[in-house]
């Protein structure tokens, strides 16, 4: 890389925001120029004295006092930005290039799109956002000019093996020799339990992943395998696919990130460790190459690479997924909201394991779905499958 870059990270003392914030220590021509957390005031701290952001963003007002406070002990000169709309200026700011979107779920849509539409490099992890507004966010970033790179290790690993297909001067993907794409999925921990056994499992039970250190929304999302459902759309958005070209593989290793079918019988995969600093390296150095600090991959000491069909009967999520998708316009927007609320509600041992596709399911045949032609129309939605799952609950 050449040339000092700007970056924003919009979520930093999240999982994937301290693995971006590992790998940006190791390249000194990223400067960190503002970072962001919701709660996490002592983390966000720790985090100003150590890479210097010109700015920070605590998205809950009721820990600005303390936060400040923290900033002086640490001897820092970050500037607590309190703003209106403060993660959508630290997405926007000319004094950077690059955005890192590493919120969870919809709280991170309006950041995410200021950063579209400012037309920065985009570093996706925040895939609710993207499946929430879908066709008009990826319009908003090609409009104007917006470099979205998915860090969802499958979609990183997908972006890479579509990489011949990619124009070079307009960075637009032509998937017409493309037959396929395999996303795989770990399986989650409940990959050999019965459906006896999912009826009781607790929320440390789901968080307890054997592969991934995630948060934890989005690890109970891989117990049901509703995050397969959400990346099958995120990859119909993000490529451009019919969802009939998107399917999914269980692979328990976690070694093959996903995979490409082209006509002439080729298949690209890409193989990592399971790390999250190698797709997150990727779309720092994009397109060239730096040191992420993972371990190199070891296919002599590896377990037998394995793959098998998911059981969508004891993991309906996937099919809902899939279903809400085919059903186009709101659908994707409805179910994202739906899953947000019936997670939060089992993290919070208000509902079973169980209860969340039946919670979801209610939701979608409650609800109809509309042509997601603008912001408002999806907000909307998004709150009326808000309120609809919580009626449910
Ligand atoms: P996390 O729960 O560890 O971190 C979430 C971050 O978002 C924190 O910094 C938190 O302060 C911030 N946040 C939470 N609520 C907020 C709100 N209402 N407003 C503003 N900020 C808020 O989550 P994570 O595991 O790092 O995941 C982040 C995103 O990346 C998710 O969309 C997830 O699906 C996606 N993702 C994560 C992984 C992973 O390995 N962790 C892999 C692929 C995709
Ligand atoms: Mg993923």
């Amino acid at each position: 890389m050449s040339g000092t870059r700007g970056l924003s990270i919009l979520g930093s003392t999240g999982s994937i925001g301290c693995n971006t914030l590992d790998v940006v220590s190791r390249c000194p021509e990223i400067s960190v120029f503002a970072l962001s957390a919701h709660t996490n005031v002592e983390l966000l701290a720790k985090q100003c004295a150590q890479f210097n952001p010109r700015f920070a963003v605590v998205t809950n007002p009721s820990f600005h006092d303390r936060f400040k406070a923290l900033l002086k002990e640490v001897g820092s000169d970050t500037v607590l930005l309190d703003t209106v709309n403060p993660l959508e200026e630290i997405a926007s700011h000319g004094s950077i290039d690059t955005v890192m979107a590493a919120i969870v779920g919809a709280a991170g849509l309006p950041s995410g799109l200021a950063a579209a539409i400012a037309g920065k490099r985009l570093l996706l992890a925040n895939k609710e956002s993207l499946i929430m507004s879908g066709q008009l966010f990826t319009n908003a970033a090609r409009d104007h000019g917006a470099e979205i790179i998915p860090i969802d290790s499958e979609h990183n690993a997908i972006f890479q093996c579509l990489a011949e297909t990619r124009d070079v001067d307009s960075g637009i993907t032509n998937t017409q020799f493309v037959k396929k794409i395999i996303l795989t999925a770990s399986g989650g921990p409940f990959l050999s339990a019965t459906q006896d056994e999912l009826e009781t499992v607790t929320p440390d039970q789901a968080c307890a992943h054997p592969k991934w250190s995630m948060g934890r929304k989005i690890s109970v999302d891989s117990a049901t395998l509703m995050n397969k459902g959400l990346e099958l759309i995120e990859a119909c958005f993000l490529f451009d696919l019919p969802s009939s070209a998107v399917e999914v593989l269980v692979h328990p290793q976690s070694i093959v990130h996903s995979m490409v079918y082209y006509q002439d019988g080729s298949v690209l995969a890409q193989m990592a460790n399971p790390d999250m600093r190698v797709p997150i390296a990727y779309g720092l150095a994009f397109p060239k190459r730096m040191d992420s600090g993972a371990e190199a991959l070891d296919l002599t000491s590896q377990e037998p690479l394995q793959f098998q069909h998911p059981d969508l009967q004891r993991f309906p999520c996937l099919a809902l997924g899939r279903a809400a998708m085919e059903a186009g316009g709101t659908g994707p927007t409805l179910l994202n909201a739906a899953n947000e609320v019936a997670v939060q509600a089992f993290l919070q041992e208000k509902v079973q394991f169980l209860d969340i596709p039946r919670i979801i399911d209610g939701v979608l045949s409650k609800i109809p779905c509309e042509a997601a032609s603008s912001l408002a129309i999806i907000r909307e939605a998004d709150m009326l499958a808000r309120i609809a799952a919580k009626e449910l609950i």
